[in-house]
């Protein structure tokens, strides 16, 4: 019996999950189970089962938001039952929307930061899809005003993320990619003209390029498109995708002028979920002032017995995501953010610091100038002894996520390794992680990478 007395039925309070019928079965993975189980168990399952992904403190390839304040979590809770869509019986959810789209358009240096268009989304790709509507409406709008053809639109840019290759697919545009010229990390200014024609709905500079963590030089593609304007009077306009870098800029390289300062800028996305220190599935669209956003595009619903504009691809959409973006913004500040990402900064070129001190490496971002991040590739490939995919993998049998992926084209024969630090990832654990790639690359180039080869395990 027990000790004390509880108000659980006897059943309840000695079945350990383990000891029930349901953990001797399979859990149904292809058909509805006919009868119910107990929550507890059933919880206690499924948590079972996904310890078995990865251990998201050690993800070091994710630019996703990996670790939040316990503040968070209460929110995340509180707003269970919020849909972002139902203005009308959630309507201070909508105003924290509108309100976090507000901040962001000042914070980007919008000349209308109070009164511009702008909306949260699911994440940068939604927003991407978003931003790369309006750009092709209004050209067409453009286009068809000046009574010529509009069926043909292209979008130029650098090495995008895949979210642009599915807008281009998705909104039947041509996507004008460059190849990276040798050396280089992102777009450069001199590349984009012979891209460009009267078909050009826009082209895309990325703040904090997927693949090397660098930013593309905003205000010199801008200053280039200038200059094409003045020649051919092609008025290009410019999107920044700033899904991780919109959160980063404002606050660890202020004087950057990357946002709506530049005035060819006509919208901009970020991830809340990546830099914004929201939890995952919040992004940001954004437009420079309210006439950015073509009003074909926009649908009125209402909203305290007004109407409300909204433009959005979902319909219901969680409401905590938004509210915790909010929290962040309200609780971090200008201040909080700059702390925390030049804490990130310094771990980063710490880290960067100590594998360009190892035989094999040559850093290729050191942390200093973009993101909080660092990557690195082998000196001499052919001499190391291993390649960066078999470190890739040696360091996952100690749990750490680091990815090895080649550069896109043209620069895809050059391999790299990746390391995002983020909120929650301090200088210790990166160097705990050093010392991990420090003996793993002892280990590969001795040769003594199989099972069993390491000092192996005693009884
Ligand atoms: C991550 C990323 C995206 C996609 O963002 P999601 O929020 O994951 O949809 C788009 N562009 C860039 C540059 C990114 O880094």
């Amino acid at each position: 019996m027990a000790v004390h007395s509880v108000s659980a039925a006897p059943s309840e309070q000695f079945d350990d999950f383990y000891s029930m019928p349901i953990s001797e079965k399979r859990l149904a993975k292809h058909r509805i189970p006919e009868t119910q189980s107990s929550p507890r168990a059933v919880r206690a399952l499924v948590l079972d089962e996904l310890a078995l992904d990865g251990n998201s403190a050690q993800n070091l390839a994710t630019f996703c938001t990996t670790w939040v304040e316990s503040e968070v979590h209460d929110l995340m809770d509180e707003c269970l039952p919020k849909n972002l869509v139902d203005k009308d019986e959630y309507p201070q959810t909508a105003e924290i929307e509108s309100r976090c789209v507000h901040i962001l358009a000042d914070l980007w240096h919008s000349p209308a930061g109070e009164t511009t268009m702008g909306c949260s989304t699911t994440g940068s790709s939604e927003a991407a899809m978003l931003c790369g509507l309006a750009l092709k409406f209004r050209w067409r709008a453009a286009r068809e005003a000046a009574g010529k053809p509009a069926d043909r639109p292209n979008i130029v840019c650098g090495p995008v993320q895949v979210c642009w290759e599915k807008f281009a697919r998705y909104f039947d545009v041509e996507l004008r990619q460059i190849p990276l010229e040798e050396g280089a990390t992102g777009l450069r200014p001199h590349q984009v003209r012979e891209y460009i024609d009267e078909n050009t709905i826009g082209v895309i500079a990325i703040l904090g390029v997927t693949f090397t963590c660098d930013y593309e030089p905003v205000r010199e593609i801008a200053a280039e498109l200038d200059a094409l304007y003045d020649e051919t009077g092609l008025d290009i306009p410019v999107h920044v995708d700033a899904a991780s870098g919109g959160f980063v800029a404002p606050f660890l390289q202020p004087s950057l002028v990357w946002d709506f300062a530049v005035e060819r800028v006509v919208s901009i996305n970020a991830s809340g979920h990546k830099y914004g220190m929201a939890p995952l599935g919040v992004g940001w669209a954004v437009w420079r002032t309210a006439a950015y956003l073509p009003e074909e595009l926009i649908f009125r619903v209402d909203y305290l017995g007004g109407d409300m504009p909204t433009f959005a691809l979902n319909f219901s959409r969680p409401g905590g995501q938004v509210v915790a973006q909010y929290y962040s913004l309200l609780r971090y500040g200008r201040e909080g953010y700059r702390k925390v990402y030049e804490a990130a900064s310094s771990a980063a070129r710490a880290l960067g610091e100590r594998v360009a001190r190892m035989e094999p490496f040559r850093l290729v971002y050191d942390g200093e100038g973009a993101l909080p991040a660092v990557s690195w590739t082998l000196k001499d490939p052919g001499a190391a002894g291993f390649t960066l995919y078999e470190l890739t993998d040696q360091l996952g049998r100690r749990g750490w996520q680091v990815p090895s992926y080649p550069l896109p084209a043209d620069r895809d024969e050059t391999v790299i390794q990746r390391v995002l630090v983020r909120h929650g990832i301090g200088y210790d654990k990166l160097t705990l992680l050093a010392r991990d790639i420090e003996s793993c690359v002892e280990r590969l180039t001795r040769g003594e990478t199989g099972p069993g080869t390491q000092s192996g395990f005693h009884h």
